[in-house]
């Protein structure tokens, strides 16, 4: 591993983009690869040939950077979509329009079809919002294959727009068989991460790990928070899921604008209270798809991601269709930086910490703190005692996560706080350690005469039991 492998120690919330069109260069692709830590493939809009070969791009671009890059595929999820228009229909405030389902025919009003029969899910009464809620609108009258409905909200609607139902329990299943054919590509790609558009209930994830372990996967699993049904679940899909997205885009339609801050707090409070990875999504710098620096309120949203201590931020179309993909990443990474030196919430202070495994990494943490070591060691198979450690937040230390296996290598790059390095294991676990601070010194991450506070496994009696242990470098 070379030194340019971590030339960001300092930055512990951890960067997700999207790529798309913006990011179809080399010279955007490799800027991007060398300092994220997560690359996202949107499979609302990626097909299959384009999104093998960026996994490979990726793959190419991190491997000389000697970075641990992770791949993450987001499933488009049960999408409830408009048809084609022949042209765009104008709508004003007042007048009509109809929703026609199964080919029906409308003669009276403009109209236009929908992709999928949501006529026995609404009442009349309820808010259908177009093209990510700029057109409003309410149900006036059903009938058995269409909708009337009066327009609230000046707009124009263009072909295959997307339809949200706030507070509509759709009856269309949660996991499409589109999303189980992408799941697969990502299986055969060997990705790390996918995220789970408009999940709803635990049984929706367990479907899919049931699915990953018929096909022998280790790919993890986001949960994305995105309606009011997924809110009032958010406790068992926390449980089901490997981490949270608050998917901001679509949670921001489907519930009251006002109250997106206040469950956007509650769920990175629970997630830090209980030890969920959790990632805030959409919107970060959205104003820089089109300008070269991002607004003042922008600034402080992403800032208050960071203070709040989310293990992620993650940016859309910044990156994807934005003309300034790599200044977006340059001043998210900025803000990360210097909102991480100036303190944070400390949500993790009252972690829900209960088993020994859990008591272990506290127990570590707080040494770490006490001595405010430079850097947190940690060992792992499967990213779980590093997961643990990320969780309790050290104040001072950098968690530097040593692996034997390169895919666990990549998975925890979701992780706050944690720098994950490839290791091969040795039969004496003291000269792995030994390995282990000999990379962090030549890459100049710890120095001699520093603390450092390690959990491993040591040898007693010829059996392994786990140890945390300070150390000085020497
Ligand atoms: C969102 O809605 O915030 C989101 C991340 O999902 P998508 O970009 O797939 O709409």
């Amino acid at each position: 591993m070379n030194s340019q492998a971590h030339s960001h120690p300092a930055r512990r919330t951890k960067i997700i983009t999207t790529l798309g069109p913006a990011t179809e260069s080399d010279e955007v692709l490799k800027g991007l690869v060398e300092k994220i830590d997560i690359a996202r493939l949107n499979f609302t809009h990626a097909q299959h040939g384009w999104a093998s070969e960026a996994v490979k791009r990726i793959r190419h671009f991190a491997a000389a950077a000697g970075r641990p890059v992770a791949v993450m595929m987001d499933t488009q999820g049960p999408s409830i979509r408009t048809g084609s228009l022949e042209k765009p229909l104008e709508l004003k405030p007042g007048g009509t329009l109809v929703f026609t389902v199964h080919g029906e025919k409308e003669q009276e009003f403009p109209s236009v079809d929908v992709n999928y029969d949501f006529v026995n899910d609404v009442r009349v009464g309820d808010t259908v919002l177009v093209d990510n809620g700029v057109i409003r609108m309410e149900v006036l009258e059903k009938h058995p294959r269409k909708i009337r409905c009066r327009v609230l909200t000046e707009g124009v609607l263009g072909s295959h727009r997307h339809i949200n139902l706030p507070g509509v329990h759709v009856n269309l299943p949660s996991i499409t068989s589109k999303d189980l054919e992408d799941i697969e590509w990502a299986i055969q790609n060997d990705l790390e991460w996918i995220a789970l558009s408009f999940v709803r209930e635990a049984r929706d994830i367990a479907e899919v790990r049931k699915f990953l372990k018929e096909h022998g996967s280790d790919i993890r699993i986001i949960a994305k928070i995105e309606d009011q049904e997924a809110v009032a679940n958010f406790d068992e899909l926390m449980e089901a899921a490997d981490a949270l997205m608050i998917a901001r885009g679509d949670l921001g339609i489907e519930c009251h604008l006002e109250e997106l801050p206040i469950i956007q707090r509650r769920i990175v409070k629970r997630c830090l209270y209980t030890g969920t990875t959790v990632i805030v999504a959409t919107h970060i710098l959205e104003s820089m798809i089109e300008k070269p620096i991002p607004t003042r309120a922008e600034v402080t949203d992403a800032a208050n991601a960071v203070y709040e201590q989310a293990d992620a931020v993650m940016l859309s179309g910044e990156t994807s269709i934005g003309k300034y993909p790599l200044q977006a990443v340059d001043v998210l990474d900025r803000i990360a930086r210097r909102i991480e030196r100036s303190g944070g919430a400390n949500y993790a202070e009252k972690a829900a910490v209960a088993n020994p495994r859990e008591k272990l990494a506290h127990s570590a943490v707080i040494m770490a703190n006490d001595l405010r070591a430079r850097a947190l060691i940690v060992f792992t198979r499967y990213g779980q005692m590093p997961k643990l450690v990320s969780w309790l937040r050290p104040r001072y230390s950098a968690i530097f996560a040593f692996c034997d296996n390169p895919k666990v290598v990549r998975q925890m790059q979701l992780l706050w706080g944690v720098h994950p390095f490839e290791l091969q294991f040795q039969d004496d676990p003291e000269k792995t350690v030994a390995e282990a601070i000999k990379v962090l010194k030549k890459n100049a991450m710890i120095q001699k005469d520093e603390w450092v506070v390690s959990i491993s496994h040591i040898l007693s009696k010829g059996f392994p039991i786990d140890s945390v242990q300070m150390r000085v470098v020497e």
